[in-house]
């Protein structure tokens, strides 16, 4: 979110330095699975549904605009997306949990709706007859998340952005002229305004700075196919055909705490689901699996968070970035620079996880 936010930036005339960490980072943007999803988001929160909804609606300007300004195409599609369920009882547990949410997705202009199977093959012919039926929304789609990082990159450069890699930030002080960063190597950064959006690094960051922070890692892995003739013309929660004809496969969730690793486990449990859903699949050859990290808050909605006592800095964290690219970009990057908070996102903040000292214990 960190590429997204200095590329709104940017486009608003803001001279911007982006304070990367090395090569042998592991950013949960190169990771990810590259959904634009709007269904499932929001639960117990309609905020975050709306601000959902909101940047989906942005979604088709924003890739425009990176075609425009860079020559990449990021692969932007809002067909719509699936999520299938296994068996009956998937069945019912979706449609209870679409049913919970249907007044709150209406307000936000969501419409979610059950498919039975044969409803659901008239959009993806392909399922198998393991698939009982799925829940549909036509605001979700996808893009490439790889494509993606280089278009906001190469379009903030355009504009004067500069990088500056390597050691990364040890500690961050306020100081006469705004903030001083200590660099991991000994040197120093001045800055009159700051933006730590270091996903999981944030903690320690805002810790340093004598903030709370609440972020943890949550593993998710992915397996990638070889090429394939088309068979799947939207994307769906576990399985998602690029536009290239590689499939990703995956949507675990592993708390595991810092390991980027694999394992064979979980990836057979994903092969397994994927095959069911999708007998195609059973003869495909899988070229590439990893594993990234999400940067979870405590009840999974995102932080956008300043302090009073802290002007011009604000600390941000989601794990939902390339679906709310175009809100970072736009609003929340318009926010930083002064102009008033999106109503949606007044809610984020970290004193939503203060437990009052009276009900404590
Ligand atoms: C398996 C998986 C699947 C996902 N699928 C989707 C999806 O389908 N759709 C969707 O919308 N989102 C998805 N996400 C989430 C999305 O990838 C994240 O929301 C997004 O990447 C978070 O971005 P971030 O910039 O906050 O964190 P990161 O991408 O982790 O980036 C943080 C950056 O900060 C740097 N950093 C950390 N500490 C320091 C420091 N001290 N100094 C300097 N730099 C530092 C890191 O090196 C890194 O480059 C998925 C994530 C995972 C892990």
């Amino acid at each position: 979110m960190g590429l997204a936010t200095a590329h709104g930036l940017a486009r608003r005339g803001r001279e911007v330095t982006l304070v990367a960490e090395g090569d042998a980072a592991r950013p949960a943007s190169a990771g990810n699975f590259g959904l634009i999803w709007v269904q499932s988001k929001g639960q117990g929160m309609p905020a975050y549904s709306a601000w959902t909804a909101r940047s989906a609606t942005l979604w088709p300007d924003f890739a425009a605009r990176l075609a425009e300004e860079t020559g990449i195409d990021v692969a932007h599609r809002q067909t719509g997306g699936l999520h299938l369920c296994l068996g009956e009882a998937e069945v019912e547990e979706r449609a209870r949990f679409v049913a919970q949410m249907s007044n709150q997705m209406g307000a936000a202009g969501v419409r979610v709706e059950m498919l039975d199977r044969a409803a659901l093959r008239e959009i993806a012919p392909a399922v198998g007859d393991a698939v009982a039926g799925a829940s549909w929304c036509a605001m979700d789609g996808d893009a490439d998340p790889f494509r993606l990082a280089r278009a906001l990159g190469d379009a903030a450069r355009a504009r004067g952005m500069r990088r500056i890699g390597g050691a990364g930030v040890a500690a961050i002080r306020p100081d006469d002229a705004g903030y001083r960063l200590e660099m991991r190597d000994g040197t120093t950064i001045r800055a009159a305004r700051v933006v730590l959006a270091a996903g999981l690094g944030n903690a320690a960051l805002a810790a340093a700075l004598g903030r709370s922070f609440p972020v943890r890692p949550q593993r998710g892995q992915i397996l990638v196919t070889g090429r394939l003739p088309r068979f799947l013309g939207v994307p769906t929660t576990h399985v998602r055909q690029t536009a290239e004809g590689s499939v990703l496969l995956g949507d675990s969730k592993e708390d595991v705490g810092f390991d980027y690793g694999t394992t064979m486990a979980v990836g057979a449990q994903i092969a397994a689901r994927a095959v069911a859903s999708f007998p195609v699949l059973g003869g495909a050859r899988v070229v590439r699996t990893w594993g990234a990290l999400r940067v979870m808050s405590p009840d999974g909605f995102p932080i956008y968070q300043t302090w009073p006592d802290l002007p011009g800095l604000w600390a941000l964290a989601c794990h939902s970035g390339v679906t709310l690219a175009a809100a970072h970009a736009g609003p929340l990057a318009d926010a930083i620079d002064g102009e008033a908070a999106p109503p949606e996102i007044a809610q984020f903040t970290t004193e939503r996880f203060d437990v009052p000292t009276a009900l404590a214990g």
